[in-house]
């Protein structure tokens, strides 16, 4: 991908990444050890093996964190997640003290996801457009 179809993609989502909603900054792009903040990658909605094209209208920037997240994980580390998530669930189902305790992170987690998704929502309708009104 050449750097201006880079950049078409960053600015699809003003910079932010389309899963969790944070900023990331153009040139941090790819992997490094450490502090990936502000890192992110070209994800391609429909993937490459499903017939997605290469076409910056079919890819979406991705920070490093969730497009690792949801790509790097397989095999034994995807059943662990799983495992977790079923004792997680039952533990909610029974209402234990883990399992409300989980419910609350879950609920908080989730109201953090919609106000950062809200606040891209506004970042997005207060960009101008081309003739620079607000679209
Ligand atoms: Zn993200």
């Amino acid at each position: 991908m050449t750097e201006k179809q880079l950049r078409q993609v960053w600015d699809r989502t003003s910079g932010h990444c389309h899963f969790c909603g944070d900023p990331v900054e153009f040139e941090k792009r790819g992997w490094k050890d450490g502090d990936l903040t502000g890192y992110w990658e070209v994800d391609h909605v429909i993937q490459k093996g499903k017939g997605g094209s290469k076409s910056v209208e079919n890819c979406l920037a991705a920070c490093t964190r969730c497009n690792r997240l949801r790509w790097h994980r397989q095999g034994e580390a995807v059943r662990e997640l799983l495992f977790l998530g079923l004792i997680a669930r039952d533990e909610i189902a029974k209402s234990t003290t883990t399992g409300k305790m989980l419910a609350q992170l879950r609920e908080k987690r989730l109201a953090q996801n919609t106000l950062r998704r809200k606040s891209m929502r506004t970042t997005l309708l207060d960009m101008p457009n081309d003739e620079g009104e607000a679209v």
